[in-house]
């Protein structure tokens, strides 16, 4: 029979579907035995993250939090990985970093009650909280919704840091986390709740041993200061350092204190690093760092700022290099916590996490983006779109400077090998270990679960929000 190029239109001939083409769809790279030696991953989005809106003129756009999760389901990688739209963090949970007037603090600042603090004269009252816990400046504004906004990035981290804890996944995996400025009792640098940090105090639960890696261009501080004085939790951060770069610190003489001493390590470079140095002195540090601290568990904070082109970055890697450098992490086939951080290029930070989610999760994915509602963020919806050289910054850092970082690094390594043995500390009862008020919060919110399906509305398998139907 000759077959004609007629068929019956269907419905899924519309427009409408065009944005699942199968070439840009995920392919498994190990072929089909593959799927006995990947890793388990799993991938949380909390609903509505993106949503959140710094002010007009903030560089923080949580919205790229958006793009990053329709670029992931459009290439269709949700299909190899667990998707989770996780529960926020209750308060308690967040105390248990975090003290506990902050997150009263936190959970009641509004632009409304922030603007009534303020005198007619513009000038704050020597004893207000503002000055406190330093929510209001131009840096760390209170916008709308923040609270909700913490809870539920930092709710993402524990939930993964608890599904490692179990076992249940190798990898998990949170772009909304990594917000590593944030301290005890004070927000910094667009962060206010250090998820990174309670994510590791869940993963101490049950690990003697902590990595953490940050690979954003500015120091690690906060999740360095947590740690400062622990030798169970081993920092390492790779940033731009001086010219008063924001935060200041990450000299590579911050090595730690009392138990702690050796076990941060800073990696001080300058502006215009290229792919090639920065992998190199990635592999370079990172291959003996865990060699000699064997962790059991590790955190890596990918920070997109530290890409070509960022608006408050000036390093300039391409995607491919900082996804190398995930890639790298992920073949020790340790446990694996990986988190955002910054990023102020919204097409460059969604474009880097969905390249790192199909690294993470082991599948290749095609060079042209998949359609989404979004194309106009990508011109060209090239997914690794060439970097303009005319607007490249200068490489400052010398073969020599790299090379006598890395010693002095090395060396650090080797004085730790020597220091005592790393003793198994108390461990906090239960792994769960879920308080009283946890208990209640979880149990509230299954009840408004049951609600929402009474009204109607049932979640999909999957956590856009496009995914949301009504019966
Ligand atoms: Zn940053």
């Amino acid at each position: 029979m000759v077959q004609t190029s007629y068929y019956d239109p269907t419905f899924s001939d519309s427009a409408f579907f065009y944005d699942r083409q199968s070439s840009s769809l995920a392919q498994r790279k190990d072929g089909r035995l593959a799927d006995h030696f990947n890793r388990k991953v799993s991938y949380y989005h909390p609903k509505d993250v993106g949503l959140y809106h710094y002010g007009p003129l903030h560089p923080m756009k949580p919205f790229r939090l958006t793009l990053t999760n329709e670029l992931v389901l459009g290439y269709g990688l949700h299909e190899y990985m667990d998707v989770y739209a996780p529960r926020k963090a209750t308060a308690g949970e967040i105390s248990q970093f975090h003290s506990e007037d902050y997150v009263d603090y936190l959970s009641r600042v509004t632009p409304a009650s922030l603007a009534a603090d303020i005198d007619v004269n513009r000038t704050l009252p020597a004893d207000s909280q503002i000055h406190t816990h330093r929510i209001g400046d131009d840096d760390c504004p209170a916008f709308s919704g923040l609270f909700n906004f913490c809870q539920q990035y930092a709710g993402a981290s524990l939930a993964a840091a608890r599904k490692l804890n179990i076992g249940a996944t190798d990898i998990a995996i949170n772009w909304s986390g990594g917000l590593h400025h944030a301290k005890k009792g004070e927000a910094s640098g667009f962060c206010y709740v250090n998820d990174i940090v309670l994510a590791i105090l869940e993963l101490l639960r049950l690990h003697p041993r902590v990595l953490y890696i940050d690979i954003d261009i500015h120091h690690g501080d906060g999740v360095q200061e947590a740690f400062y004085r622990s030798n169970r939790v081993l920092t390492v951060s790779f940033h731009k350092f001086g010219d008063h770069f924001f935060p200041g610190t990450g000299d590579v003489s911050e090595t730690g204190l009392n138990e702690g001493k050796y076990f941060s390590l800073n990696v001080p470079l300058q502006d215009g690093i290229d792919d090639q140095s920065y992998v190199q002195l990635f592999k370079d540090i990172m291959g003996p760092t865990i060699n000699t601290f064997q962790p059991s568990v590790i955190v890596l904070q990918c920070g997109a700022d530290s890409l070509g082109l960022d608006r408050l970055g000036s390093f300039n890697l391409s995607i491919r290099a900082h996804g190398e450098c995930v890639g790298f992490i992920k073949q020790f086939n340790l446990p694996l916590l990986v988190v955002g951080g910054g990023g102020y290029r919204q097409s460059s930070v969604s474009r880097c996490w969905t390249y790192e989610t199909s690294v993470l999760a082991g599948v290749s994915i095609s060079s042209t983006l998949p359609n989404t509602l979004y194309n106009g963020y990508f011109p060209g919806m090239e997914l690794h779109p060439t970097l303009n050289n005319s607007h490249l910054i200068p490489n400052k850092n010398t073969y020599a400077d790299l090379e006598a970082l890395k010693r002095k690094i090395h060396e650090q390594l080797r004085v730790l090998n020597g220091a005592p043995s790393i003793q198994m500390q108390e461990i906090p009862p239960s792994i769960t270990g879920l308080t009283e008020e946890v208990d209640d919060a979880m149990e509230e919110e299954e009840e408004d679960r049951r609600e929402e399906e009474r009204d109607g509305y049932l979640w999909g398998v999957h956590s856009g929000s496009r995914h949301v139907y009504k019966r």
